[in-house]
């Protein structure tokens, strides 16, 4: 099961395993073009992406040793809800404190 699903960081940092990871960006992406109220820059998009990651529950995070998250599809109903909730969140404080110019 040693599979490259695996975002390394650095040290022993939990991390995001990369199936979640994609999904995340697919549904920022979906997000954003459902609201275009909500600054969609390159530099917003990716502070969405980042915080939403990070706002994820640790349950989608694996350790450097190679924990292995699995069965992201399985849970994708639950992975799903959290990953929108997460996005709502980052969303909410980029649009507070957007980091782009002007
Ligand atoms: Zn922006």
């Amino acid at each position: 099961m040693a599979m490259p699903n695996i975002l390394f960081v650095g040290g022993d940092e939990m991390v995001i395993s990369r199936p979640v990871e994609r999904v995340v960006i697919r549904e920022v992406d979906k997000f954003l073009s459902r609201h275009g109220e909500i600054c969609a820059c390159e530099q917003c998009r990716k502070d969405i992406i980042a915080l939403a990651l990070q706002n994820l529950p640790p349950r989608y995070s694996t350790t450097k040793k190679g924990e292995v998250w699995i069965n992201v599809e399985l849970q994708s109903p639950q992975l799903k809800m959290d990953v929108l909730k997460a996005i709502l969140r980052a969303a909410d404080r980029v649009t507070q404190y957007p980091r782009h110019d002007a």
